[in-house]
């Protein structure tokens, strides 16, 4: 990335500078939560619902490259990017630079009452991003779950039909239809049904779940149940992230995608590719569908979009996306302009600084490093990912069956240690790694040092 020498140097409220220029170093201060944080999360525990928690409750004052720096001054090393949403890093220097222009603008007019130049030129800008040379419109909203609601209001309103087909660990965000989307009840889904109606749940291919089944074989057994169980006259739409997030960084063998993606096409219904935390250069490629060269109808976006402002996009075909009826799309901040220029400030570092080359770089540095830890610790049952986005689950040794209670142990030491890990799966076995893209390869190195250290003393 180019330094910005003639930005003014963004002092956070404790007067810390944020952004790149903070020491990439891992440093720790006081024990981890030190007392500052400890303060605040007494006030927290006070204010804040006891429903929203926290991984780690270190309370941040400032973060930049590949650290977060919390108010005890301590720093640590960031695998987490905020879930994937700071791959162009925190507080960049394009974005923060975007922002204080266009805040100093207008902040707010609302798009569906009086338009701007910044939410054209986004999806513009993902119009020509997204996979596949057809005519595209986009539409913006704040949230991925939003912006996931959007894209079946599309899929429907385009085909006249009402099923959505989603699949075994996915998930899809945590408003009403998004909840009957996921597939994990604790902590999503529990209590807070009825969900939505007209949702079908079809096998994932997950290669270290599934014997290794080709993917054409587990989209074939996907495929016959949506034609006996469903009937795919009614489908509207095929909703799948290509490598699942919160799920596990579940990676489907080759073929599923591009089976599903055709028997989409054959069959009218609208294939819809949840790219919200593989988007952006997450995977090793701008968007992780192309990695098997399969081109979603419609591709929904959110996380990466932006660099930390909230911004969700629904990009795909002209023809499903002008099915809607004028004013049928929208929402008061939806597309929001101060959000839109840091859009199109991250899509600009995207692009220039080749970001899916360094998240192939850090793909470089962390598997091989999990793949020898996986020999030494038999605990670690699978490694996989792509590029940036890569996982580790954790089984009792030779089995299937999930150890989150090891998987729990070495998260807790991580950040003992300084090092900001997040967990995620199904079973809750799994540590997962985003490191924000412009992180350096020797701080990167160090994390995994820790991590190796966290697994030695698991015992
Ligand atoms: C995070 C996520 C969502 C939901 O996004 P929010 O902005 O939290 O609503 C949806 N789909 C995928 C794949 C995600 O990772």
């Amino acid at each position: 990335m180019t330094a910005h020498p003639a930005a003014p140097p963004n002092l956070t409220p404790s007067g810390r500078a944020g952004g790149p220029g903070l020491p990439q170093e891992r440093r720790l201060v006081t024990a981890i939560p030190g007392p500052r944080s400890q303060e605040l999360h007494a006030r927290r525990l006070a204010a804040v619902a006891a429903g929203c928690s926290s991984a780690l409750p270190v309370y941040v004052a400032a973060a930049g490259g590949g650290v977060v720096v919390d108010v005890d001054g301590n720093s640590l090393i960031d695998l987490g990017a905020g879930i994937a949403v700071v791959n162009v890093g925190n507080s960049a220097p394009g974005v923060v630079e975007a922002v204080r222009e266009q805040v100093a603008e207008f902040t707010h007019t609302c798009f569906t009452v009086s338009p701007y130049e910044q939410y054209v030129a986004v999806c513009e800008a993902l119009n020509r991003l997204t996979p596949g040379d057809h005519e595209k419109r986009s539409v913006l909203f704040n949230s991925g779950a939003e912006a996931v609601e959007n894209a079946v209001k599309i899929a429907r309103a385009a085909t006249g039909r009402q099923a959505v087909v989603v699949f075994e660990h996915a998930y899809h965000g945590r408003t009403n239809l998004t909840m009957a989307l996921t597939a994990k009840s604790m902590p999503y889904k529990h209590s807070f049904g009825p969900f939505a109606p007209e949702v079908y749940r079809m096998p994932m291919s997950y290669p270290f779940r599934d014997g290794g089944r080709s993917g054409e074989a587990v989209a074939a057994e996907a495929i016959t149940r949506i034609e006996k169980e469903i009937g795919a006259g009614g489908v509207a739409a095929i909703v799948v992230e290509p490598v699942q997030g919160e799920g596990g960084f579940v990676v489907p063998a080759p073929g599923f995608l591009p089976a599903l993606a055709e028997f989409a096409r054959a069959r009218g219904i609208v294939f819809v590719a949840d790219e919200i935390q593989t988007g952006f250069a997450r995977t090793g490629d701008v968007f992780a569908c192309e990695h098997e060269g399969v081109v979603p109808d419609l591709i929904t976006t959110a996380k990466g979009i932006a660099g930390g402002m909230p911004l969700s996009a629904v990009t795909g075909r002209a023809e499903i996306m002008d099915s809607v009826h004028a004013g049928g799309l929208g929402g008061t901040y939806a597309g929001n302009p101060v959000a839109c220029a840091a859009a199109l400030a991250a899509i600009r570092a995207v692009e220039e600084g080749d970001l899916s080359a360094r998240a192939r770089a850090l793909g470089d540095v962390m598997l091989p490093r999990l793949r020898r830890l996986a020999e030494q610790h038999p605990v670690i049952g699978d490694v996989r990912g792509r590029g940036a986005m890569v996982a580790v689950e954790l089984v009792r040794p030779g089995t299937l069956e999930p150890d989150p209670a090891a998987t729990a142990a070495v998260n807790a030491a991580c950040h003992a240690a300084g090092v900001l890990t997040l967990t995620a799966g199904t079973y809750g076995n799994v540590l997962r790694f985003l490191p924000p893209l412009v992180m350096g390869e020797d701080l990167l190195a160090e994390a995994m040092d820790v991590l190796a250290d966290a697994f030695a003393s698991l015992g």
